[in-house]
């Protein structure tokens, strides 16, 4: 119970710095990006080493770029709408969204999900986004291929369960409670933002995250969400 205070009270303050900070270097961003294609188009063709200098810069501003989208998604002022939605369709538009990137890897992810689910109070658009975090990371840890269980279900009267199950490398116990911070990533390529993003809009639904891994076996994120959101006041 501790450890989950502490870690929301940092999430609030990355949050708010979030959305400040993401803004302001979006636009010199928007600038950087647009004469760098200027100078491409005069300088770049005929010098081999230019193309690849200008490969490594497009590559690098990229990785800015989606840092700062899933920095954003902590900024609150999109408009954020709660309201009665179909869960199982939320997880399907996401899995028919990452089906191609799946594919290419080799892997299949197979969704089932429980007969007369009840709708539920939620925000759609953050929903979708913890679930494409998830089902990216599950990507991620299998170069090989494989496949990917989703399951959705009723764990009770009053809550939701979805299950992301994966056969990658798994999460050795000393890591698991690192799941969650800022910048915590063991890729290279990592922003360490993705499970933060997702921990703190599951928390503000109300729901909680639970991890069961095994190294060299998988990995299974389980989300739990009310089905009706309740009140403020605990
Ligand atoms: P990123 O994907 O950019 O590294 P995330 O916040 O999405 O950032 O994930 C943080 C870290 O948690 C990952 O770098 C990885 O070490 C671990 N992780 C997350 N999901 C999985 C998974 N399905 N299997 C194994 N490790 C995972
Ligand atoms: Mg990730």
């Amino acid at each position: 119970m501790e450890e989950q205070l502490r870690k929301s009270d940092t999430l609030n303050v990355v949050g708010e710095l979030a959305a400040g900070i993401a803004h302001e270097i979006r636009n010199p961003m928007t600038a950087l990006k647009g004469f760098i294609q200027l100078l491409q188009g005069s300088i770049g063709s005929d010098r081999e080493d230019y193309a690849m200098y200008f490969h490594v810069i497009t590559s690098e501003l990229k990785r800015i770029e989606s840092i700062i989208t899933e920095f954003l998604v902590l900024a609150k002022p999109q408009a954020i709408q709660y309201q009665q939605s179909d869960i199982c369709k939320i997880m399907q538009d996401t899995i028919d969204l990452l089906s191609v990137q799946a594919t290419m890897h080799n892997i299949q992810i197979e969704a089932r999900y429980d007969d007369h689910l009840p709708e539920i109070y939620c925000e759609p658009k953050q929903l979708k986004q913890v679930f494409i975090n998830m089902l990216k990371n599950a990507i991620e840890v299998m170069p090989k291929g494989g496949t990917i269980t989703v399951t959705v279900e009723k764990s009770d009267e009053e809550h939701i369960r979805i299950a992301i199950r994966d056969q990658g490398c798994g999460i050795p116990q000393d890591k698991l409670k690192k799941l969650g911070e800022p910048f915590y990533t063991t890729k290279e390529r990592g922003t360490g933002l993705g499970l933060m993003v997702s921990y703190k809009i599951i928390e503000e639904h109300k729901g909680k995250i639970d991890v069961e891994s095994e190294v060299g076996v998988g990995t299974t994120f389980y989300i739990t969400i009310p089905i009706a959101l309740q009140s403020e006041d605990e």
